[in-house]
């Protein structure tokens, strides 16, 4: 799984890095920045509760190949 964000659709309200500061960054212009796309497991459920959070749905998951983070504890 991999984590993305839609800088088209961010608003720069900043929840994604308030919940996963290790996995989001606000670039200078107020947009998030992915900067770890393949998260720890640890990092996982915080990352899962920004796409829910985040007001414009612009965190995005990549479900791909590999383990779902609930099989990766
Ligand atoms: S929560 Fe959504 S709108 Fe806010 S900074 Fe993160 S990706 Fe952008």
């Amino acid at each position: 799984m991999r984590v993305t964000v839609d800088q088209s659709r961010c608003l720069g309200a900043g929840q994604c890095e308030q919940l996963a500061p290790e996995v989001f960054r606000q670039d200078e212009e107020g947009l998030s920045r992915v900067l770890v796309p393949e998260p720890d497991p640890a990092s996982w459920p915080r990352v899962l509760q920004t796409v829910d959070l985040c007001p414009v749905q612009a965190v995005l998951i990549d479900e791909g190949p590999g383990p779902a983070p609930q099989d990766t504890k």
